[in-house]
């Protein structure tokens, strides 16, 4: 079978000379007899993977020498409790900005371990916004200030990041890592799950400036403190390796096509073709109002109705654009465009909307 158009939220599409070079890779990795899931973590070939993958994301991310880089599991969800008890040594106050499902957990964990300050929140909005921000309600002595850079499920973005002083600025970027250029040295502490733009699921990124390691709350898990990863060079126990080694593959595969600025020139020419569709169609409609909040990751769209909505997912499916359904919680469709999505699927798919807004308009 052909390969699809897979608009899927996570896991998502990888780069096809990424998987073309894990398959030839696949039973003997640069003349070892081994694939690297075979290896020894331990092993000189797979300390090269690990250490050349930290090298690369730092290269590309430009991501400054005070930070730790730390290859973790658990997911961006285990981090909703590895920030707060980490984080919260002074205060043992945060600020948080709730913009929907992924806001909303780091909120209930955060609250597991001190005092949540939901400093705004487009909860009014059914989260189709980004909450506007005064700073005069922002806690001085917070030990940490929480936004979630891109809302993967209701399909918003942070378009400027709150200046937030002293206080540390944590960032949920695990829809929008590497879709754009971010300035890390803004950020106290980024984290990500890999699967929706680094690579497979299993391997969590966390960027940590070093003086927020080492001051875990007495009764953190020896697993949940960044220090015990940080010390370790993220090889404490055994590192997700094959996640890894696929996650270089995606590092070396977008510095070798131009970085992340290359990466936010297409992205911004496969959404804007999408919204420009949508905004100019009299079937199908964007959730998210026009402007600077809309994400380039995930577009959330509607037709008129729920039996539209099915029919249309359906017939896509069947010619190979597939996971276009929309979450459970906001409902019509959803497409998620990650940098491995080729601006051609999105051409595509644009005129496959077309020809069915026309045969059903
Ligand atoms: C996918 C996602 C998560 C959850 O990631 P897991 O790795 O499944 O725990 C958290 N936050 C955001 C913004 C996400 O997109």
């Amino acid at each position: 079978m052909a390969r699809v158009y897979n608009f899927s939220a996570g896991p998502s599409m990888l780069p096809e000379e990424v998987l073309k070079k894990a398959a030839a890779d696949m039973l003997d990795y640069n003349g070892t007899g081994q694939s690297v899931m075979e290896m020894s973590h331990r092993s000189a070939e797979y300390e090269e993977i690990i250490h050349g993958a930290e090298a690369v994301i730092r290269e590309v991310m430009e991501i400054p020498v005070n930070y730790k880089v730390l290859f973790l599991q658990g997911g961006a969800s285990s981090q909703f409790a590895m920030i707060p008890l980490n984080l919260f040594r002074n205060s043992k106050r945060c600020d948080i900005v709730d913009t929907g499902t992924w806001a909303l957990k780091a909120i209930s964990e955060a609250k597991r371990y001190g005092t949540v300050n939901i400093v705004a929140s487009s909860k009014d909005d059914k989260y189709r916004s980004i909450p506007a921000l005064d700073p005069s309600k922002f806690d001085k002595d917070a030990d940490y200030f929480h936004i979630t850079t891109n809302n993967t499920i209701e399909g918003t973005v942070f378009a400027d990041l709150p200046d937030t002083g002293n206080v540390p600025l944590v960032g949920d970027m695990s829809s929008d890592i590497l879709s754009k250029p971010y300035d890390i040295s803004k950020f106290g502490l980024v984290y990500a799950g890999a699967q929706k733009n680094l690579g497979p699921a299993g391997l969590t990124l966390v960027i940590v400036r070093d003086d927020l390691i080492g001051h875990a709350l007495d009764f953190t898990p020896t697993m949940f403190n960044y220090k015990t990863h940080a010390d370790g060079e993220s090889m404490y126990n055994t590192p997700p390796t094959y996640a890894v080694y696929i996650a270089k593959l995606v590092f070396d595969h977008v510095k070798a096509t131009g970085g992340v600025k290359a990466m936010h020139k297409k992205n911004l020419e496969k959404a804007n073709m999408l919204y420009d569709f949508l905004d100019s169609s009299k079937l199908f409609k964007a959730v998210v109002a026009k402007g600077d909040t809309r994400s380039i990751m995930n577009i959330p769209f509607v037709s008129p109705n729920e039996d539209l909505d099915k029919k249309f997912v359906k017939e896509a499916t069947k010619v190979g654009f597939v996971n276009l359904k929309g979450h459970r919680l906001v409902g019509g469709m959803r497409a998620s465009i990650y940098n491995a999505m080729p601006v051609e699927g999105v051409k595509k798919l644009v005129e496959f909307m077309a020809a069915f807004e026309k045969a059903n308009g």
